[in-house]
């Protein structure tokens, strides 16, 4: 069997020291004798675990005074409900930016709990870009955006000077970069597109915000409580959160989201490369709006497309099928992904092409 190379586009691929490290702690941590498992949450062996995992986030983004860290579960999804259930008002209003499937679902849920008002959409392109020059409604609570589009591979660059706080849907591409934190209200991520498994959602969220909506919250979906609680209001998800812990350790040793800019742009720009100087492949969105971690494209002659995608499966490359949405092919490379696997499918792109000239 060749080296397999993945391109999943969530649950994702992971670093492998964090993989060797997960497994060896399901068998016995810390010397205890015991899995970690099958420790309590509450003793010291865990507490450390959680403790380094929020400080790493804290680390390695600069989050500022006045922010604080959560491991939450229910997914992106959950949170999609959750922020405005918690900053959303009955009779308010929210901004959303109009990005594509993820996007459309917050909106969703956010048209639960108040009013909604879409700023710009590029639905009518098929989310092949990223809209800009909008306006964000001043008296809104806040402007959601999703930085990455995980299924449309667009990714915005910038994001833009907002009037209200900015809420963001990180997901997939959560410490692909640096981010100045103190210009968002909120982040949130679900782990296991680029910092570890399901089973955990990370959020970032300015304290100020909280506590003033008059609705009452469940307890389970009260971000202040879950603060208060040190991310432990119930039992948390362990292992999802060591793996966060272990995939952030990972991120630090390499020279942090600096240096994961760095790779991100190197593996990006060496397969747009590809994309663009071989006739037998076109990209599907807008240059500017190109993502760095979902990499769309598709094939100038569709009929190629069942053969082109069997070579590449026969090469080892695993996961590289489009989303049913875009169609063609998604190359997922999130931080763990090397530059060899990047040359790997590269090549098969190229021998493709010779042999189908
Ligand atoms: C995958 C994804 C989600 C959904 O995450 P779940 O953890 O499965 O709920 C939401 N937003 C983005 C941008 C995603 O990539």
């Amino acid at each position: 069997m060749p080296k397999i190379h993945n391109f999943s586009a969530g649950p994702g691929i992971l670093p492998r020291q964090a993989m060797e490290a997960g497994a060896k702690a399901c068998l016995e941590f810390n010397g205890k004798g015991l899995s970690l498992l099958e420790m309590s949450h509450r003793g010291k062996d865990f507490i450390a675990v959680m403790d380094q995992a929020v400080s790493l986030v804290k680390e390695l983004l600069g989050v500022p005074a006045g922010y604080s860290v959560v491991y939450l579960q229910g997914g992106a999804s959950l949170q999609f409900a959750m922020v405005p259930y918690n900053l959303l008002d009955e009779g308010e209003s929210a901004a959303y930016l109009d990005t594509g499937t993820w996007a459309n679902k917050a909106i969703k849920e956010a048209k639960i709990f108040g009013n909604v008002k879409v700023v710009a959409s590029s639905k009518d392109a098929n989310y092949n870009f990223i809209p800009k020059g909008y306006e964000i409604p001043k008296d809104a609570k806040y402007f959601h955006v999703t930085s990455n589009n995980t299924i449309f591979g667009t990714q915005m660059q910038h994001f833009p000077e907002s009037p209200v706080p900015v809420v963001a849907d990180m997901s997939s591409d959560i410490f692909s970069r640096p981010v100045d934190v103190s210009k968002f209200g909120l982040i949130y991520a679900g782990a296991q597109k680029n910092m570890g498994i399901a089973g955990t959602t990370l959020v970032i969220v300015r304290d100020d915000l909280l506590g003033k909506v008059k609705r009452k919250i469940p307890s389970m979906l009260d971000y202040k409580i879950h603060i208060a609680e040190g991310s432990m209001y119930n039992t948390p998800p362990v292992f999802a959160v060591y793996m966060a812990m272990e995939t952030l350790k990972w991120v630090k040793q390499m020279g942090g989201v600096s240096a994961m800019q760095k790779r991100a742009e190197e593996k990006a720009q060496r397969l747009y490369k590809e994309i663009d100087e071989n006739p037998l492949f076109k990209g599907t969105t807008a240059k500017e709006d190109r993502s760095r971690m979902n990499v769309t494209f598709v094939m100038e002659k569709p009929e190629l497309e069942e053969a082109f995608g069997k070579e590449a499966l026969a090469a080892g490359l695993s996961g590289l099928p489009g989303h049913r949405s875009v169609g063609g092919f998604r190359a997922s490379i999130y931080n763990a992904l090397e530059l060899e696997s990047i040359d790997a499918l590269v090549s098969v792109m190229r021998d493709f092409a010779k042999k189908n000239a």
